[in-house]
């Protein structure tokens, strides 16, 4: 059968590209073309695959936005010329970068499917090889001339999930990530199983794909736990040009009720501060004014983060901070799903 689809391989570092330096046991950056080489079953599959790499592939515990720039710099270069891409990342912030390149894409027609794994691709018992093998195949689907993925998409232990939804929940296991909030966009078993009805449409009449490149990073995040100090929050708060706090809230988006909390939020808020609302529980929703420890929150013109991932959170403001023409509209936008990342009402 003629190789028709075009995929385009960009590694970023992490354990997938990586080999075992058996004598001291400590992980090094592996030759991406070595890497490709050493699968031989890559050539069995009906595309055409071509490679870039970062000059210095990273731990993705170093990823920044600049490097999130680099990836959405190399797919819209390469863009027109390939049907899909396959970013190979390390887990541990793998779901930051996918979340952002979900929100600096814009219009986005063609899969970006990311993938890591556990354990290094030379290992004996390695999720590399399947997890990388898996993201091609179904990065080259296709159905009616048309890429049957059509958005940034986190491949893992034999689930697509849409990326701004998926969380690392854990260290050790194959299975390391989760989606709680939204079911898999695609399930490998003895054959691929795609859950058509979770797919993300592209927007209407939009066919050009755009980068947003500016990542506005006047951020930052304050998980609540009984025993929080004044002084702490108080810190945080007055950060100079601090524009936005996702607030990890408690449950269904709940907080105390003491008056010098309210009152520290109720004086940044007046002042500027857009504070988001998201829960710390891994599943379910916030639902502001469900309890009353949500009501005053809900009162102060808190954003309502519903069910999206702090990732997912902190990527989308960062994407919203960085556009001029959001300005006085950022809690309507941040409340609005921009690509699937939230449940709307
Ligand atoms: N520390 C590694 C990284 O995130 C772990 C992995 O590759 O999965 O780059």
């Amino acid at each position: 059968m003629e190789k028709k689809t075009n995929i385009l391989l960009i590694y970023t570092g992490g354990t997938i590209g990586m080999v075992k330096e058996y004598s001291t046991g400590a992980l090094k950056a592996f030759n991406f073309k070595e890497l490709i080489g050493n699968l031989p079953e890559l050539d069995q599959l009906e595309c055409r695959l071509n490679g870039v790499s970062f000059e210095n592939p990273i731990d993705s515990s170093n990823m920044n936005p600049k490097h999130w720039m680099t990836m959405a710099k190399i797919i819209q270069d390469n863009y027109s010329n390939y049907d899909g891409f396959v970013v190979l990342h390390g887990s541990d912030t793998m779901s930051y970068s996918a979340s952002a390149l979900s929100f600096m894409l814009e219009n986005l027609t063609k899969p970006v499917i990311f993938t890591g794994s556990q354990l290094p691709i030379g290992d004996l018992r390695t999720d590399a090889k399947e997890n990388l093998i898996t993201s091609i195949q179904i990065s080259a689907l296709r159905e009616n001339g048309n890429p049957v993925i059509q958005e940034v998409g986190l491949y893992f232990e034999y689930k697509l999930y849409r990326a701004n939804r998926t969380t690392k929940l854990n260290a050790e296991h194959f299975e390391a990530f989760a989606s709680l909030n939204y079911p898999p966009l695609v399930e490998s078993g003895v054959h691929l199983k795609i859950n058509r009805s979770n797919l993300l449409k592209p927007p209407p009449g939009k066919t050009t794909v755009r980068v947003s490149m500016a990542m506005d990073t006047q951020i930052a995040v304050l998980r609540l736990f009984p025993g929080l100090n004044v002084r702490v929050l108080n810190t945080i708060l007055q950060t100079t040009g601090l524009k936005v706090l996702i607030l990890e809230t408690y449950g269904a988006g709940n907080a105390p009720t003491d008056d010098w909390f309210l009152k520290a939020l109720r004086k940044s808020i007046n002042e500027g501060l857009q504070i988001i609302n998201v829960t710390q529980c891994p599943g379910g929703s916030v639902s502001m004014g469900q309890y009353e420890t949500s009501q005053k929150l809900r009162a102060l013109q808190v954003i309502d983060g519903k069910d999206i991932t702090v990732e997912a959170a902190i990527t989308k403001a960062m994407y919203l901070l960085g556009k001029s023409n959001t300005m006085g509209k950022f809690k309507e936008l941040f409340e609005t799903s921009l690509r699937g990342e939230m449940h709307q009402n």
